[in-house]
């Protein structure tokens, strides 16, 4: 589903990423932990075809990102992958319902049974036709997870997605994550500060010093 070989990634002089190889199948949930700033984000965002790369290779079913332009990666990102970003990323002029529609739609794929499952088990049923701005940042968060699932993509990139919600909450959209994994066959790759979340996971790396260990 999701193969990384070789990453190298700078951000000017610095090296972020030096050399990473990281493959995740169907059904797997893959946990990344690390210290603020040793770049998972940047992993996670170079996994879901969203930012270049310097040198290696990422296939996304077999196709690689490489070869591709920037009509070619948004197509991918459409049809594979759910990414849940960090900062939730929302679309201030849609509400809630649109928000979590969106991505759906543009894919073809709105479904509307799984749809309303998400609502209610993210807990946003009284909060569809709010934009935005009118949420706290754990609803934001959950509304962002919802966009993710909704198309029930293959692929699955979250990043610290339960970093704004309390434990109950956390843990109850976790559950969500895992489920949606199990049910469809989709791979996870989720960015974690909590051990304890990091656990659940069926393999766990840390990235360090621009290198991953098992
Ligand atoms: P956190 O746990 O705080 O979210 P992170 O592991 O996700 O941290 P990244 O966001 O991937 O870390 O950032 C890794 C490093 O790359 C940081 O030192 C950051 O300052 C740097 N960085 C990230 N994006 C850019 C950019 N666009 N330009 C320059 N430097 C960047
Ligand atoms: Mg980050």
């Amino acid at each position: 589903l999701l193969d990384l070989k070789d990453i190298r990634k700078s951000f000017g002089e610095v090296t972020i990423l030096d050399g990473v190889s990281l493959s995740l199948d169907r059904g797997e949930t893959l946990a990344l932990t690390g210290d603020s700033g040793s770049g998972k984000s940047t992993l996670l965002h170079i996994a879901g075809a969203l930012e270049p790369f310097d040198t290696g290779e990422v296939l996304i079913n077999g196709k690689a990102l490489s070869g591709l332009g920037d009509a070619g990666r948004a197509e991918i990102r459409r049809d594979a992958i759910g990414l849940i970003f960090q900062q939730f990323n929302l679309i201030p002029s849609l509400d809630v319902a649109a928000n979590i529609a969106f991505q759906a739609r543009l894919a073809g794929r709105e479904d509307k049974d799984w749809t309303a499952k998400l609502i209610e088990r993210l807990g946003l049923s009284d909060h569809l036709g709010k934009y935005p701005e009118e949420l706290s940042g754990g609803q934001q968060q959950r509304v962002a997870i919802g966009r993710a699932l909704a198309g029930r993509p293959p692929l699955v990139l979250a990043d610290e997605p339960t970093g704004n919600l309390d434990e109950a909450t956390g843990d109850a959209v976790m559950d969500l994550l895992f489920e949606l994994t199990e049910t469809s066959g989709a791979g996870l790759l989720m960015v974690t500060h909590s051990p304890r979340l990091a656990a659940r996971a069926g393999r766990r790396l840390h990235l360090r010093h621009g290198t991953l260990t098992e």
